[in-house]
């Protein structure tokens, strides 16, 4: 069949429906997909993308080479759809014979045509009212995708519902709260579906005292089928079963005072061929070892792979990556399965595929979570010197815990890797990982760390337990790794510029796509990284592509609009230089086909804030100063870090509401923003306000000032 033809035709049908006011979708046309278990284990179908990472086996590779190394100078813009009022777009969609569905802003699901990009369904959770005005300020609005499975399409919010609903109508069947709404738990991944079960995590470990677990539900009631906690509770209570049991000989003090943590909040994976569960868990809470464990002990299952039984939840096995964690090395990164001729002469073994935060690559035996191999994938690593083969644990480098002192690790919170998903193209034999070069300052000498509470229900990454120590100006860079696993080292790589680019998409046309947070959308030669293909999106980019046909046409699909902690908390000043302010770009979701010819969409300009400095208002330090723990705790999680917007919430700097402090109490302390998404902090008395805006205008007055770096 000729390309062009094809094209063509997709086209003059498109005009046709668009003309004709019809906005079905066109899966009526096509023999329906019942998308169960057989289907979902086939890594071979190509024309759908059914789960977040395609199929069961989280590959993101898909088998379709219409578009291909060759054709791909005539690759275009098919479609764009226009998303106003949505912020973060991070979802991967799912396309299911030809309707595609994806979560947006505050957890908001959407059914597209793909062949007409037109809007066939939308549902809003209303996640913020259901939240209410206090409770929203502890949910992360960063919603990566949604589960489809037998007619249903399953999303988790983010106040910590579970809610399917039906694939054509968009109508809601049932819905389930999975997280205590007294505790600051939230829901930012998908949901994954098997086996009649959809099992969800959440996160929420630096927002409180949180115990991590993994609930799975019966699809089709939302009846909850079975849990497993991360961490241990409190003994006294008595514990679950013998792995609770197991897991609290790992742990010293009061633990359970303070949550354990462990949160799973991203990758969670279902084997087909062990019929078996993978949870990727989170780090401790807090974050600071000394607080939570002050014993020490390996802290189980932080920061592990755990295998659960599929049907009944319980302990198979697990590996950790970081024993003890105590510093944000969490493993909820995406966990890929592959079959791996690992020894000339010696059949395919069933490994998993794993490149968490701590900057190790891991292939690991799925059949009993045997440590076949680890490496570096990070160039910089400074809290360990490698892993031990023989215990499989890493071997920590002198004074990385920061037990007296200050010390600068490689990598940062951020990790080496974070949930931007990898890609792994079984053709090539090689893993597409974005990586982040950046190290965290980690300094507990002022913390009390025997006496530590929580200040507030707010978030308190920042000065309460220990990170913040200074980090050279400057640093801050990332790449587009290929990694070979079987050898377990780098074959090529693109260096980049600042960090924070999304998720990888890897096809047999021998293509890698990936978008960059600068709004460069790029494809890649798989083989040797060769650039191909580029366009400019006009804005910056936080979600994976995914590619799938309709009627023997490849398309690619792309959310644009940038999200996730480094617009949110870190990249402030990254976002900023591009122009990726609050509220100046339209998010999108683009098509790409061969022979596109559409203009890109107008998303509005690059915007640069300018910081308001009124004459006569000269900041005090020492309320500057309290002004910036304030910010730290309660502001910087949406508003980002040094009061530069990252483009997620408003830039305060510029904020006429920081003017007047009558302003300010009723936004801040009454919620009169609350629906709007800017939360109530009824805590933060008068003068807390008021040292905040004497922070604020310092840094407004900075912007003055020539860049120190
Ligand atoms: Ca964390």
């Amino acid at each position: 069949m000729n390309v062009n033809n094809l094209g063509r035709i997709a086209r003059a049908a498109a005009i046709f429906v668009l003309a004709a006011g019809i906005c079905r979708p066109s899966h009526d046309a096509i023999a329906e997909t019942i998308v169960d278990d057989a289907v979902l284990a086939d890594p071979d179908q190509k024309e759908n993308w059914l789960a977040y990472g395609k199929d069961f086996s989280e590959q993101r590779f898909s088998p379709l080479d219409q578009i291909n190394a060759d054709s791909i100078s005539k690759l275009g813009l098919a479609w764009s759809l226009a998303l106003p009022g949505d912020k973060s777009l991070l979802s991967t969609p799912l396309v299911v014979d030809g309707t595609m569905y994806f979560t947006g802003s505050y957890s908001k699901a959407r059914a597209v045509d793909v062949k007409t990009g037109k809007l066939v369904w939308e549902y809003d959770p209303e996640t913020l009212k259901h939240a209410g005005a206090d409770r929203a300020r502890n949910m992360w609005d960063s919603s990566r995708g949604l589960a489809f499975y037998k007619g249903k399409v399953i999303i988790g919010t983010a106040d910590g519902r579970l809610i399917a609903l039906d694939a054509k109508s968009g109508s809601p069947i049932w819905s389930t709260q999975t997280t205590d709404p007294k505790l600051p738990q939230y829901i930012s991944g998908a949901p994954k579906a098997f086996r009649d079960l959809v099992v969800i995590g959440n996160g929420g470990s630096e927002n409180g005292a949180g115990r991590g677990y993994v609930t799975a539900y019966h699809v089709e009631t939302g009846k909850q089928a079975w849990r497993f906690y991360v961490v241990p509770g409190n003994p006294a209570d008595g514990f679950e079963d013998e792995t609770q049991e197991m897991a609290a000989k790992t742990w010293t003090g009061d633990w359970w005072k303070h949550g354990g943590g462990g949160q799973t909040w991203n990758g969670v994976t279902y084997d087909p061929d062990y019929d078996q569960i993978l949870i990727g868990t989170g780090n401790g809470a807090p974050w600071n070892q000394k607080v939570r464990s002050p014993g020490g002990g390996d802290n189980l299952f932080l920061c592990s792979i755990v295998a659960l039984d599929a049907t009944t939840g319980k302990y198979r096995w697990h590996y950790q990556t970081v024993p003890g964690e105590t510093w944000d090395y969490n493993s909820n990164m995406d966990i890929v399965l592959a079959d791996l001729a690992l020894e000339e002469g010696e059949g395919k073994r069933k490994v998993l595929l794993h490149a968490p935060k701590n900057g190790f690559f891991y292939v690991i035996d799925r059949k009993d979570g045997k440590l076949i191999s680890a490496e570096a994938f990070a160039k910089k690593i400074t809290w360990a010197t490698g892993i031990d083969m023989k215990t499989g644990r890493p071997i920590e480098a002198e004074g990385a815990r920061y037990e007296t002192k200050p010390f600068l690790i490689y990598p940062s919170a951020f990790g080496a890797h974070s949930w931007h998903a990898m890609s792994y193209n079984p053709e090539t034999g090689l893993v597409y990982i974005p990586t982040i070069e950046l190290p965290s300052g980690w300094d507990d000498t002022k913390v009390n760390l025997k006496d530590w509470t929580k200040p507030s229900w707010d978030m308190d990454v920042a000065a309460d337990i220990g990170l913040g120590g200074d980090i050279p100006k400057g640093v801050g860079t990332s790449s587009l790794l290929a990694w070979d696993p079987v050898k377990q080292r780098k074959v090529w790589e693109v260096p980049q510029r600042d960090y924070w680019h999304a998720g990888t998409l890897t096809t047999a046309g021998n293509l890698v796509f990936q978008g960059r947070i600068d709004g460069h959308f790029l494809a890649y030669d798989a083989r040797d990284g060769k650039e191909l293909w580029s366009v400019n999106v006009g804005l910056g980019i936080s979600a994976p592509p995914v590619t799938y046909s309709v009627d023997g046409i490849q398309y690619v699909s792309l959310l644009v609009g940038p999200g996730g902690v480094g617009v949110n908390i870190g990249g402030g000043s990254i976002m900023a230089q591009y122009g990726w302010a609050y509220g100046a770009q339209v998010r999108q979701l683009l098509t790409f086909a061969l022979d596109g010819n559409k203009p890109m969409p107008d998303v509005g300009p690059p915007s640069f804030v300018t910081a308001l400095t009124p004459a006569g208002f000269t900041p005090d330090d020492q309320l500057a100063d309290h002004g910036e723990t304030v910010y730290k705790r309660s502001c910087a999680f949406c508003h980002s870090a040094g009061a530069v917007s990252g483009g997620y919430a408003p830039d305060l700097r510029a904020s006429e509401v920081f003017l007047d402090v009558e302003q300010l109490k009723k936004v801040v302390q009454e919620g009169a923003l609350a629906l709007n998404g800017m939360p109530r902090f009824r805590h933060l008395a008068d003068d807390a306000l008021k040292a905040l805006q004497h922070y604020v205008r310092k840094q407004a007055l900075k912007t003055k000032e020539p860049p120190s770096n």
